[in-house]
């Protein structure tokens, strides 16, 4: 009995045990670069979408219309969201520009957010999918209660629901720093930055675990930000892994955000671009530590700093 005990205390503290679930996001469709060629963005598409119905991960991925709109290249480019619609792949809107919200007025913002859904929204619509989700861009919720409660009245009146982010690892930094080492040709330091970002994903992801337990007393169904860029797009099967390793499995955005700690307040004011847990942190009575997230290791930040822009 004791040995049995032994062994079931065992697995329970195993983290192969754990029965992690997490919802994976995408933002800045179709493609976030500093290349904007069709070409660039067609290469990445195929391998994200590829990579996530081969490993059956379901995702929802937010897009910036204005990307769309590129003279010459609309069907083209409508053609990459396609991509992600006929793979199982939810869209959802980012607005239109991927305006900062905390610079301009609710009423500005709404008609980005209208004219952002334009396109997407019918071909989701013709899939038959018809969930609406909105993720604000730098996760920037308006910076006044004001601005953020018309907001929101706005986004409830037309069936949209805020897709909030509980995981994230900076990915967009170390895509940019991984972009111009390949622009100048330095294809070594390129792939030690790859490494470097997948070591990132751990750290972070230990970070928002550790908060996790400190608010919930218990592990939740996350919610994890990544961009569409070109690093992700060459590492995703393994962050996936990563995941995995982690006792994590793959659920869509609604039903991770089944898990009653969504029900949370959040009533933050500020202009940060907080996730959600710090948010929650507030609300929990603890003390906000955004500052005390990992920053990328000092070797990175100096390669990045001596690294034209
Ligand atoms: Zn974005």
């Amino acid at each position: 009995m004791t040995r049995l005990l032994l062994a079931v205390l065992f697995v329970l503290a195993s983290p192969l045990a754990a029965q992690r679930t997490v919802a994976i996001t995408i933002d800045d469709l179709p493609f976030v670069s500093r290349d904007r060629s069709l070409a660039v963005a067609r290469e990445g598409t195929v391998r994200l979408v590829d990579a996530l119905r081969r490993e059956r991960v379901p995702a929802t991925a937010f897009v910036n219309e204005s990307k769309v709109q590129v003279e010459g290249e609309r069907d083209a480019r409508v053609a990459l969201l396609q991509q992600w619609i006929d793979a199982g792949l939810d869209l959802g809107n980012h607005t239109f520009t991927h305006a900062d919200f905390n610079k301009q007025t609710a009423d500005w913002f709404i008609d980005d957010t209208v004219q952002g859904e334009v396109v997407w929204r019918p071909m989701m619509r013709k899939a038959g999918r018809t969930a609406l989700w909105l993720r604000h861009p730098f996760l920037h919720t308006g910076g006044s209660a004001e601005k953020r409660a018309a907001y929101e009245r706005f986004l409830a009146s037309r069936g949209y629901r805020v897709a909030p982010v509980t995981l994230e690892h900076s990915d967009w930094w170390f895509a940019s720093l991984h972009e111009r080492l390949l622009g100048q040709g330095d294809t070594a330091a390129a792939e030690k930055v790859k490494a470097a970002s997948l070591e990132h994903l751990d750290k972070m992801l230990d970070y928002h675990e550790g908060l996790t337990r400190k608010l919930f007393g218990r592990d939740i169904a996350h919610v994890f930000l990544m961009h569409a860029n070109t690093l992700n797009s060459r590492i995703l099967p393994e962050m996936l892994d990563r995941f995995r390793k982690r006792g994590y499995s793959f659920v869509p955005l609604a039903k991770a955000m089944e898990d009653p700690a969504y029900q949370t307040a959040d009533p933050y004011a500020g202009e940060q671009g907080l996730v959600w847990l710090h948010r929650w942190a507030i609300t929990l009575g603890h003390k906000t530590g955004a500052e005390d997230e990992p920053d990328p290791a000092p070797w990175l930040q100096e390669l990045n700093r001596a690294t034209p822009r």
